[in-house]
């Protein structure tokens, strides 16, 4: 019997990123197990602390007294091995706190909250006992501690020993139940009781047999009832008897918005793939078979027929009793998607998605943990699922920057998807129509394994892109969002009834406030970006940090009333369309009326209803639809993220594009593109519209070769803030020299510069960028850094390390 468990405290500093040993109590010795959390007395006082078992161990090395772990949380291991395994290597890789990576593995009901308690420990006055303790001897912290003149009396109380703080933590996660009923005898013993009824006793004789009929199963009443159509009261008659005893069964909550809809039986069964797909499955068929742990990429145009590859290869996995995890982006995490594969494996399937209440995605969890789901999809967290044997990993649109998380622990979806592969040896697939550059980079070398789908299913051609000069229109036609070519083809589908899709590009663009006498725009006051307008809330809204005022009547700087509303959003598009084309009946799609919970599908589904004509909305429209009716697909801005101060900026624009154009012609009906511009010469436009990945990947390689970017140098991006200007500025130069000391002279250092929002939350940010080949000092130089930064010199300066970061703002 091990005597020693080995504990990762919920402590987040670097001082107490590592195991602590406690004592096992004998009273826990059978269930403290690896990967249940626990509460442990930490530092002073009475304190106590949630914390993961991370190992066990033997008390012979230890010498002086250990702290006894005080309660056990799980019956049963919450992180299961590979997931321990992996959290340890992510907190590694990802300069993170080991704690910081357990949880971010697990959902959301299952992190810790701590409550504190306020305890009277000593007499006090009558004062305090019923105003401040309401005549109990407790008290919630959190009820008072924004009420100062408590506070303070508090405060003082607690001076004079008379109450204490305690810290409790308590488990939020609540399964779901409903009341079941279990035969208390046997067959013989419910015979015996027959026995001894009244001739007349239908209903309690009936109940008997129903009884003698499930054996010693568990059976929710309500089915019960339904079944022998006795009353609910016959049952308590039985309770009472000693016949049966009542007992809490576990329901799931079954996701209201990913129920499948019926005219989807079509997706059931598996299609004849063609020649390209079916070498695709063979080849990832073999991997699972062979337990080769390869990494495919699956480049493929939109339409090509992933997807089925996709499916056809889990379906495989599955056969050879192996589970099967299925990546997505969150925005293309769509009902279409999750039909497809709801329809496919049915009640094998468990969904992941940022939509669920937290009672929902624990009920999700806690199937595939008990291995009732074997096939999961879902979004960037669900690379954390708790799949047991898993036989395949597919990532879809492996280039999305958000399988990339940007708060700690930043971690990168593919990469855990790989590790998880290697581990489980299962071949993983990576699947895009656009490629990041590093992923197909490792193709050309051999590190992947290139699977290509060339040609549409459907054998329909691309859709025709044509580009619109903006510049042009904007002189012979005066301002618009909306170019006379764009126009004159939505009026076109309109005629024929036939579906638009118009896409604003919102990336690095809103609409801001500025006034027309002396140029000021309406800034955030904590951040350094202009505050965004809200028409629906009628209110100017910084998207950093959610600071909200409402709309100016003049200008804070000058009292001018020339102010004016520059940028577009989409609502400001819509009503510019209603007027343009006021017969076309237009669904917006975008953060705000998509917020709602079920709204994203509410509004697809009515597009694909045709309720509407024109679909307009962000982003989030490019990815993933497949509506036949839709023929025309307009671009209004292309090119707003073409400006960013950013390496990836081109790759961006023409994923963006790419990924849109896919939108037309989906069906047997010809498709069409218009993309307006202000750069129509640029390369990622040109080559997006001959729909040339290869043109562009070579001429986008060749300018990363020359700047020194990925995939030919890795990069990583270090963070101070302050909120003092000269302090982060000046940590961060204490940081560089360091680097400068530490580091190959072949390594790059930039900076430390000011960020591109220099300011937010009330923060000033410096940042340093490194780029790298190969650096052996790197990773332990950048711990120390880390580590050094959480004592004395950097007080309250917050440093943050970002490995492979996508976003340079
Ligand atoms: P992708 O994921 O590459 O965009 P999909 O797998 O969604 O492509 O396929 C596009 C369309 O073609 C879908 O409507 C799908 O049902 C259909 N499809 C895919 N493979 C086949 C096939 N082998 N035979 C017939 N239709 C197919
Ligand atoms: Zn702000
Ligand atoms: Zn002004």
């Amino acid at each position: 019997m091990p005597e020693l468990a080995q504990v990762v405290v919920d402590v987040p500093t670097m001082q107490t990123n590592q195991p602590y040993t406690y004592q096992i109590p004998p009273k826990l010795e059978k269930q403290i197990q690896v990967g249940v959390r626990v509460i442990v007395p930490f530092g002073k006082g009475k304190r106590t602390v949630q914390g993961f078992v991370v190992a066990l161990d033997n008390a012979s090395q230890y010498e002086g007294e250990l702290k006894p772990i005080q309660a056990i949380m799980d019956l049963q291991p919450v992180i299961n091995p590979e997931l321990m395994n992996l959290s340890k290597w992510l907190a590694d890789t990802t300069y993170s706190f080991w704690i910081s990576c357990l949880y971010t593995m697990l959902p959301n009901l299952l992190k810790a909250k701590t409550t504190r308690i306020i305890r009277i420990i000593d007499e006090v006055d009558e004062h305090v006992a019923f105003d401040i303790f309401h005549g109990r001897d407790e008290l919630e912290m959190a009820a008072v501690q924004d009420k100062p003149a408590i506070l303070s009396e508090l405060f003082k109380l607690q001076k004079e020993g008379k109450i204490a703080i305690e810290y409790q933590v308590e488990d939020r996660a609540k399964a779901k139940t409903v009341t079941g009923i279990r035969s208390l005898l046997n067959f013989e013993q419910l015979e015996d009781e027959r026995a001894s009824l009244h001739a007349n006793a239908h209903a309690q004789n009936r109940l008997l047999s129903y009884l003698q009929s499930i054996g010693s199963q568990v059976v929710k009443q309500k089915d019960a009832e339904h079944k022998t159509g006795l009353k609910a009261a016959t049952f308590n008659q039985g309770q009472q008897k000693g016949w049966l005893e009542k007992t809490p069964v576990e329901v799931y909550r079954q996701p209201l918005a990913m129920q499948v809809t019926p005219d989807d039986a079509h997706l059931a069964a598996p299609l004849q793939l063609n020649a390209d797909q079916q070498n695709a499955v063979n080849q990832i068929n073999q991997a699972i078979d062979n337990h080769d742990p390869k990494v495919f990429l699956l480049q493929g145009v939109t339409g090509s027929g992933k997807t089925e590859v996709y499916l056809q290869s889990i379906a495989n996995a599955l056969q050879q009793g192996k589970t099967a995890l299925m990546l997505v982006p969150e925005i293309s995490l769509t009902p279409q998607i999750v039909n497809r594969v709801r329809r496919r494996f049915g009640s094998k399937v468990a969904v992941l998605h940022s939509s669920l209440s937290n009672g929902e995605r624990y009920d999700e969890w806690r199937r595939i943990e008990r291995g009732e789901a074997q096939v999961v999809v879902g979004a960037r967290s669900a690379v954390f699922a708790p799949l047991t044997n898993l036989g395949l990993i597919i990532l879809d649109e492996e280039h999305e920057s958000s399988y990339k998380q940007d708060e700690s622990p930043r971690y990168q979806a593919r990469e855990v998807a790989k590790w998880r592969g290697k581990y489980n040896q299962a071949p993983v697939v990576l699947g895009s129509a656009t490629p990041s550059l590093e992923s197909r980079a490792r193709a050309v070398k051999n590190v992947y394994h290139l699977l290509r789908l060339p040609h549409r299913v459907n054998k329909q051609e691309l859709p025709p892109i044509e580009v619109v000069d903006m510049r042009d229109e904007i002189k012979k036609y005066g301002e618009s969002n909306f170019s006379q070519k764009l126009l004159t083809d939505l009026n076109d589908r309109l005629q024929k009834n036939e579906q638009s899709i118009l896409m604003l590009n919102r990336r690095g663009f809103s609409s801001f406030m500025m006034c027309r006498d002396c140029g000021n725009v309406l800034k955030c006051p904590n951040c350094d970006i202009s505050l965004t307008l809200h028409m629906d809330t009628r209110t100017m809204k910084c998207h950093y940090c959610g600071h909200e005022e409402p709309i100016p009547r003049e200008c804070p700087n000058c009292h001018s009333h020339q102010i004016r509303y520059y940028g577009t959003g989409t609502e400001k598009v819509e009503q510019e369309l209603h007027q343009l084309l006021p017969q076309a009946r237009i669904i917006r799609m975008d953060v705000d009326t998509t917020r709602r919970k079920g709204m994203h599908a509410k509004l697809l589904r009515q597009f694909g209803q045709h309720q509407a004509d024109i679909l307009l909305g962000t982003q989030m429209i490019a990815k993933g639809l497949d509506f036949p009716n839709v023929t025309l697909v307009g671009v209004l801005n292309a090119d707003t993220g073409l400006g960013l101060p950013d390496f990836r900026a081109s790759e961006r624009t023409f994923d963006l594009l790419s990924q849109v154009s896919g939108r037309a012609g989906r069906a047997n009906k010809q498709g069409k593109v218009i993309i307006q511009t202000y750069n129509p010469d640029h390369y990622a436009i040109q080559d997006a519209k001959t729909h040339d990945y290869e043109k562009f990947f070579n001429q986008e390689m060749m300018l990363r070769r020359q700047a020194s970017y990925p995939p030919y140098y890795y990069t990583v991006r270090l963070m101070a803030s302050h909120p003092e200007e000269a302090k982060a500025a000046r940590a961060m130069a204490d940081i560089y020299g360091r680097l400068k000391q530490g580091l190959l002279s072949s390594t790059v250092i930039l900076g430390p510069t000011p960020r591109a929002i220099a300011r937010m939350k009330r923060r000033y940010y410096y940042q340093i960028v490194i780029k790298y080949k190969k650096d052996p000092y790197l990773h332990q130089l950048l711990f120390d850094i880390l580590q050094d930064t959480q004592s004395r010199g950097f007080k309250d300066v917050q440093v943050s390390i970002d490995p492979d970061p996508q976003y340079f703002m």
